[in-house]
């Protein structure tokens, strides 16, 4: 079959596969969204005892691992029949977790299942395909600009038949509570910058890992896979064996990892539009403001309404596009759409969820509608992964250099 150009080719949907799709709607709606004011309660121990089972619900009804391949325990997935997955999951603040394809324990299973070795597969990869461990992936510095990975500070240093780590790092996404870092290390600053960093597994119980705080971001600090880490390494001791890959290919494995993780965001941020697109319409038409006439009646929130919609099923598309023809050709070629879905879904995000809380009122100031803690948590959607600007400035030198 042809493809033509700019027109997006998207791969056969098996059969029943919109049935499950409405499934896992359900499923999400049934035992995943009442969970949500536990979590901004912040009542984590009630949370903690409650998932378990939602994550048993969602492993008996297949839902489990959607992306990673079935000899892993996986439902074996393409990235774009994921993309719709992720898409319903994304609807609830829990969905990801409840299926173990969140952030960033979902990269570093891919990682892992890519790079570990046998022995590191059995001790650091099985548990947490099992559920039973998370993890976490400590790139960024406090003292270098994270849009520049190239300026690493941290060292990992040979000493016999261990590396000895010395570093800072932040935002280190559900570090309180994983069992292990995978930490970006420069194991030889002689080598030309690409080639001078390693990844290197660290079990947190290893001496001189230090969580110094869970980060509050935007006034809240977390928890869990909630947080956000600030990390001290000093004299961390680990086997040479620990390092993911040959040494020096900690930046090849990171591109590796991120091209699937921007669209595993941008996919997520699909599912907050849907739900904060429903909630908008919801309030809207109920929110009287007097007697006859509801918040839906006003023209600028019915501008608000279709300029959602218009924004959500253009940025859908173009994800899916973009799945789609990853999927067919590989990451490389499909670079551009990557960097152009991170910015633009971004973009749509933060408008849909603006807008989302306007026509909430004080409503949408509160907790009691998870639109404040995506407001709050997704402005980082602008930043991490790379900042807008650096996937704008990205996708515009290649279109200079060809245009095509
Ligand atoms: C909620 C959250 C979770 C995160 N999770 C993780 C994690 O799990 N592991 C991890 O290692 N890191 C994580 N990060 C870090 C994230 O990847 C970095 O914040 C990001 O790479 C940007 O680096 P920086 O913060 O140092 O910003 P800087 O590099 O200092 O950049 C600051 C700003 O400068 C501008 N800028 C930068 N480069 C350019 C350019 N070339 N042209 C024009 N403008 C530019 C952008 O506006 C950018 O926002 C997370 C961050 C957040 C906010």
């Amino acid at each position: 079959m042809d493809t033509i150009p700019g027109i997006p080719a998207f791969p056969p949907v098996p059969d029943g596969f919109a049935g499950r799709l409405e499934r896992l709607r359900e499923l999400v709606d049934a035992s995943l969204v009442p969970l949500e004011p536990l979590l901004l309660a912040g009542e984590r121990e009630a949370l903690e005892a409650a998932l378990p089972a939602a994550r048993a619900r969602m492993r008996e009804e297949g839902f489990w691992l959607p992306q990673l391949p079935v000899e892993h325990g996986g439902q074996g997935l393409g990235l774009f029949l994921h993309g719709l997955v992720s898409e319903q999951l994304g609807r609830s603040l829990l969905g990801h977790l409840a299926c173990n394809c969140q952030a960033p324990d979902a990269g570093n299973m891919e990682v892992l299942i890519e790079h570990g070795s046998g022995e590191q597969q059995a001790r650091f990869l099985a548990p947490l395909l099992a559920g039973r461990a998370r993890s976490a992936f400590a790139m960024t510095e406090p003292g270098q600009a994270g849009s520049n990975p190239l300026l690493l500070e941290t060292r990992a240093v040979r000493d016999g038949g261990d590396y000895v780590i010395d570093g800072h790092k932040w935002f280190t996404t559900g570090a309180d509570g994983a069992a292990f870092l995978i930490v970006m290390a420069v194991t030889d600053p002689q080598a030309p910058p690409h080639r001078a960093a390693s990844q290197i597994l660290v079990p947190v119980e290893t001496p001189g890992v230090r969580l110094l705080r869970n980060i509050p971001v935007m006034g809240e600090a977390g928890w869990g896979p909630f947080s956000h880490g600030e990390l001290l390494l000093e004299g961390v001791r680990v086997p040479v064996g620990n390092r993911l890959g040959g040494e020096g290919e900690g930046f090849r494995i990171a591109q590796q990892r991120l091209g699937p993780g921007r669209i595993h965001h941008c996919m997520r941020w699909l599912g907050i539009c849907a739900r904060a697109f429903e909630l908008m319409l919801d309030r809207a038409r109920r929110r009287a403001l007097a007697p006859g006439r509801v918040l839906a009646d006003e023209g600028v929130v019915q501008a608000w309404l279709a300029d959602s919609r218009a924004e959500i099923d253009a940025a859908r598309l173009l994800v899916l596009a973009t799945a789609a023809r990853i999927e067919r050709e590989g990451q490389k070629p499909a670079r551009d759409a990557v960097s152009m879905i991170k910015f633009h879904v971004a973009g749509v995000l933060q408008r849909v969820l603006d807008r989302a809380v306007q026509v909430h009122g004080a409503l949408g100031m509160s907790d009691d509608t998870p639109l404040a803690f995506w407001f709050r948590h997704e402005r980082a959607a602008r930043i991490y992964d790379g900042p807008d600007e650096v996937h704008r400035a990205a996708l515009a030198r290649r279109l200079l250099a060809d245009p095509s």
